[in-house]
């Protein structure tokens, strides 16, 4: 059994270093319990806050503990009645070939699950964060603009697609031209812009002649700068992630831009609300399966994927999520399904 550890804590941007590839024996599984054999590991950006122990909604990874993640899996040996050998898992073995479980958070997904790996994103808990932070706190509504980023990601992406469903004026932001087609060809946005062109807050201007009713905030950085002049009265912000700053060692340079901050959010009784998705909607993932395995089954949402192949490839699939490697959602394929 291979698994990845956390060796150190990083600093800034984090790297091999951190991580140590360790192997031990496959475990045994006791009475009640059930011997999994990951398939497929999530990567997602929340890992790099797992990784510091500054305070969080959740306690960190512990140094030489092994690194956490969602991962779908394959029962190889089960002493659980709710399991049986061969079926496939939603859990969370972290980065691990093998892992014991007592059942705890387990879910089955059954002997033949169509597409395994979609529990991580679109079916998951990336999709469910999408699906609750636009429909609940964005209320989005007919004839509406909504500007999202990292938007061929699997949050952005499913934002995206939403917004399009209620009918909104839908402006995606990502990294790069190929992205950005796809979000327009594929996944049906009315523009996708680069972040990385010089006039990018022009261009997001252009975009946008009715101004931003909501904007569903990934990525925070100067895509927020470039939104935050053309917020409409009564817009709404989901504050779902920040990741262009969870490498960040320092404040960012310049004037403290907080009273502009404020006074536009008070000026135009703006509405911005951070959420944690199992805390605060947990109660609510009936709902978000139910409609949304319709929507993708009716094929209204669409989907991708990035894969890596290889547990020993972790660490650099991980570093790239944070630096927009990635086109569509993370995942390293570790064993044969
Ligand atoms: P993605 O797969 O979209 O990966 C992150 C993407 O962010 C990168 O691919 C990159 O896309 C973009 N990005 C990275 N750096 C920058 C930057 N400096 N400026 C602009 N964009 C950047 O991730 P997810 O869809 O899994 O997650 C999206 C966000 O949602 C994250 O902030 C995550 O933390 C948050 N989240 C929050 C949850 C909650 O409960 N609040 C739950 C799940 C996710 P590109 O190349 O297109 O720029």
């Amino acid at each position: 059994n291979r698994r990845w550890v956390l060796a150190s804590r990083p600093h800034g941007a984090p790297n091999a270093d951190n991580f140590r590839l360790e192997e031990d024996s496959i475990a045994t599984p006791g009475e009640g319990q059930v011997l999994l054999r990951t398939v497929y590991l999530s990567l997602d950006p929340y890992m790099r806050g797992r990784m510091s122990d500054a305070p969080s909604y959740t306690p960190p990874v512990q140094i030489n503990e092994v690194m956490c993640g969602g991962t779908v899996s394959r029962v190889v040996s089960s002493l659980h009645p709710d399991f049986a050998e061969g079926d496939w898992v939603l859990g969370y073995s972290g980065w691990q070939d093998y892992d014991i479980s007592g059942g705890e958070g387990l879910v089955n997904l059954g002997a033949n699950p169509q597409h395994p790996s979609w529990a991580l994103g679109v079916l998951g808990m990336p999709g469910f964060t999408a699906y609750m932070g636009l429909l609940d706190i964005g209320q989005p509504k007919a004839g509406e603009t909504l500007v999202v980023a990292a938007a061929t990601g699997p949050v952005g992406s499913t934002v995206g697609q939403i917004g399009k469903l209620k009918g909104c004026h839908v402006v995606g932001v990502a990294g790069g031209s190929e992205k950005c087609r796809h979000a327009v060809d594929v996944l049906g946005f009315d523009h996708c812009l680069d972040h990385h062109a010089p006039d990018f807050a022009q261009q997001l201007k252009t975009a946008c002649p009715q101004g931003i009713d909501i904007y569903f905030e990934n990525v925070g950085g100067k895509v927020f700068d470039a939104v935050l002049p053309l917020l409409n009265t009564a817009a709404r912000i989901p504050l779902c992630g920040l990741v262009s700053g969870y490498n960040a060692t320092e404040l960012p340079a310049g004037p403290d831009r907080i009273p502009l901050l404020m006074a536009t959010l008070l000026k135009k009784r703006i509405r911005l609300q951070g959420f944690i998705i199992n805390q605060d909607y947990g109660h609510r993932l009936n709902e978000f399966q139910q409609e949304m395995g319709q929507w993708v089954s009716e094929g209204k949402i669409h989907y991708r994927e990035h894969v890596t192949e290889g547990l020993e490839n972790a660490p650099d699939a991980f570093f790239g999520l944070l630096e927009g490697k990635n086109f569509g959602k993370a995942v390293v394929k570790i064993g044969a399904e």
